[in-house]
């Protein structure tokens, strides 16, 4: 294992977080941890300090980032495909890499975006992606994890072994119950897929959300189309895993404006033609869940607050497979909802607490747990919801002394 102190060669060149909020947190050591030994002999050297564990760096919430030590698990990013679709995938890896490996056996995970998003963060708290009206969220294609408990134990966990930390690990978000080292997945055949986009910069973004809201959150598992607005312009983005014939089909049902269409790209081809965003400034957000539309004063009142540049409200269709599992059968409880709405803005910017409290009347009052959200009063419910009673207990039985710990870590 490598490790790094303050002033010693390379300490500044280790990797720093993804979001520039949390970049002058300087840890008092770092260990890159290549091995399953080295995560055990890191937490033995964190005896007594602070910890954070740090996969692919977004945290929102700044939760891989510590004055204490910090265990970097991006060296354990092997990826192994067996023949009945299997992977095994290390905690550090990124989700292009994953996108990529698994391509090369015709094989995929509905996963997010954001190429250097680390598939262990994303998949502990959910994993929403393109694919996953389709498929579910990443932690539904879960099938079992190996994990460093908080005194060293190197544990197994699935549906016959520590089943209750197999279940906690599907959706309750990254960092609560132990260093995961790898994932264990159950991929699914990689799609050909149609690529949509569209950029209006003429239209009227009540009627648009209102279109949106009533058709995405319906429309057949494989279609997904989101919507973020701007200042002066509407994007739309999405993938089908249809023909382009029948992907304009069903998005005229939606609207008669124009999309481009591109068919007949593999998965992560797909995911490659999306300049997706890597935080390249500090930024806030906030968001929350909605069962229902917004409704009509809620979606005005909205749109009236909503201006000025680097301000966005970004639409997130759920519906779909992600809501045919039922909500205690893993530890990730929003499975009714319609879409998630993100508001995004600069870290200071007042305007992102009174458009959240606007749109917060119709909210479900729900929050993803990998878009976590300090300002929120009852957090527990919010991310957890029936669910927090039973992880209260896991997070007893499997780390009693609160080793993995941070402000909205359950309790
Ligand atoms: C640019 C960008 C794009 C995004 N796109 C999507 C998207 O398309 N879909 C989506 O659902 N989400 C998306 N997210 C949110 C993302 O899912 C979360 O930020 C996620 O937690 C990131 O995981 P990470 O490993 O990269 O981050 P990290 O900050 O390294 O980890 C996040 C949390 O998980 C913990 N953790 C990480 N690895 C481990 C481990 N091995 N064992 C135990 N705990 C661990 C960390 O301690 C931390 O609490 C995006 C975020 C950003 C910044």
């Amino acid at each position: 294992m490598q490790t790094f102190t303050p002033g010693s060669p390379g300490y500044d060149a280790a990797r720093r977080p993804v979001n520039p909020t949390y970049r002058d947190i300087r840890p008092r050591l770092v260990a890159m941890c290549r091995s399953v030994p080295d995560v055990v002999e890191a937490l033995v050297r964190a005896t007594g300090d602070r910890l954070a564990i740090r996969g692919g760096g977004h945290c929102f919430a700044g939760r891989s980032s510590t004055d204490g030590v910090l265990l970097d698990l991006s060296g354990l990013d092997t990826i192994a495909v067996a023949a009945d679709g299997t992977a095994t995938i290390g905690a550090g890896a990124r989700l292009g890499q994953v996108y990529a490996v698994l391509h090369t056996h015709g094989r995929t995970l509905p996963a997010g975006c954001g190429p250097t998003v680390g598939i262990a963060g994303l998949t502990l708290g959910g994993g929403i992606g393109l694919l996953g009206r389709r498929y579910g969220l990443t932690c539904d294609r879960l099938a079992g994890a190996q994990v460093v408990l908080a005194g060293g134990a190197v544990v197994d966990c699935d549906q016959d072994r520590h089943p209750d930390l197999f279940w906690a690990l599907r959706g309750a978000g990254g960092g609560q119950f132990g260093v995961v080292t790898a994932l264990r997945f159950a991929t699914v055949p990689e799609p050909l897929t149609t690529r949509i986009e569209a950029r209006w910069t003429d239209v009227p973004f009540g009627e648009l959300v209102d279109a949106w809201q009533a058709w995405a959150p319906d429309a057949p598992d494989e279609i997904t189309v989101n919507l973020t607005l701007e200042s002066r312009h509407a994007t739309l983005f999405g993938a089908a895993t249809l023909g382009e014939g029948h992907t304009r089909e069903l998005l005229r049902e939606f609207t008669d404006r124009p999309f481009a269409l591109r068919a007949g790209l593999p998965y992560h081809r797909l995911k490659q033609t999306f300049a997706d965003e890597e935080l390249p400034h500090a930024q806030r957000t906030r968001s929350e869940f909605f069962a229902h539309g917004l409704s009509a004063p809620t979606r005005a009142a909205l749109l009236s607050e909503f201006g000025g540049t680097s301000r966005r409200l970004a639409f997130t269709a759920m519906g779909g497979a992600y809501n045919r599992i039922p909500g205690d059968a893993t530890a990730f409880a929003h499975r009714g909802e319609r879409f998630l709405l993100d508001h995004i803005g600069d870290p200071d910017d007042p305007w992102i607490d009174r458009s959240w409290a606007v749109a917060h009347a119709d909210g479900s009052g729900r929050v993803y747990p990998n878009f976590p959200d300090p300002a929120l009063d009852d957090w527990a419910t919010a991310y957890h919801g029936g669910n927090h009673r039973r992880l209260a207990a896991v997070k007893q039985a499997y780390d009693p002394d609160r080793r993995f710990d941070f402000p909205q870590a359950i309790r």
